[in-house]
């Protein structure tokens, strides 16, 4: 394959390191729980715990929806704003997608959580606090982000758990992502970077996309932590565009 990620400093070798590492075979209960979801409101939190499998600790890119796949994921959210035109669109398009929350979001706005399992999307823990030093802070600290978040993200969609984990700003740690694998959750990177968090404009964030997609399926938006029309307008024209380039759109690996 000639996917690689280029030009990304630390990061960059980092992801191509990760690439085309071995995924273990998924747990079955922790995989039923989201990818039947849609439509089918889970038990509350109270509920008896799922039971949880450790998945591979590498950082996933690939997608499972084969050569010609790609993985819509959207980060920091949810966001009131404009998680509900992100859901919009992409079920106006029947695209499914990874939502990378941020714990202290999803504690805010569980019905947001809800609404996204419930129309068949994938949950990924992006930490409480989206801490972009959290490669150099103590693996106590690092657990402590990754296991609240995990907790607040499960409660606040009623008991459904995140399957992967995203360091903020890639910032992951082998420990890291040690403990996120442990409790299920395949540490997540990307392949495309969209940049629309420094809103250069949506034609931008589109060019971004359609230059870059062969770089490799995970592609990385935002929907919080700032004005995000631009990518709501970019998702529009994208999702259409890439369904055209005879891409489908699947998850990331576990
Ligand atoms: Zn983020």
């Amino acid at each position: 394959m000639a996917r690689h990620v280029a030009g990304r400093g630390w990061y960059g070798k980092l992801v191509g390191a990760a690439l085309g590492v071995t995924v273990l075979a998924t747990g079955a209960s922790v995989w039923a729980a989201q990818a039947g979801a849609a439509g089918t409101p889970k038990a509350s939190a109270s509920a008896a715990p799922q039971k949880v499998e450790a998945v591979d600790k590498s950082i996933a890119h690939a997608s499972d929806a084969g050569p010609r796949g790609v993985n819509i994921t959207i980060d920091d959210g949810p966001d009131p704003v404009y998680t509900p035109q992100v859901l919009a669109l992409l079920k106006e398009h029947g695209v499914k997608a990874t939502f990378c929350m941020v714990g202290t979001q999803a504690e805010a706005h569980p019905d947001l959580v809800k609404k996204v399992v419930a129309d068949g999307h994938r949950l990924c823990d992006h930490s409480v606090s989206h801490d972009t030093t959290m490669d150099r802070q103590s693996k106590a600290y690092q657990k402590q982000q990754i296991l609240d978040a995990e907790r607040m993200i499960t409660e606040a969609s009623g008991g459904v758990r995140p399957m992967y984990y995203r360091a903020p700003g890639g910032a992951f740690t082998p420990y890291s992502r040690g403990v996120a694998a442990s409790r299920g959750m395949r540490p997540l990177g990307w392949n495309v970077d969209t940049k629309d968090f420094e809103q250069p404009g949506a034609d931008a964030i589109v060019a971004t996309v359609k230059e870059q997609v062969s770089n490799g399926p995970t592609i990385l938006f935002h929907d919080a932590g700032g004005d995000r029309a631009q990518t709501v307008e970019a998702l529009r024209q994208c999702l259409p565009w890439l369904k055209e380039q005879g891409y489908v759109f699947g998850f990331p690996e576990r």
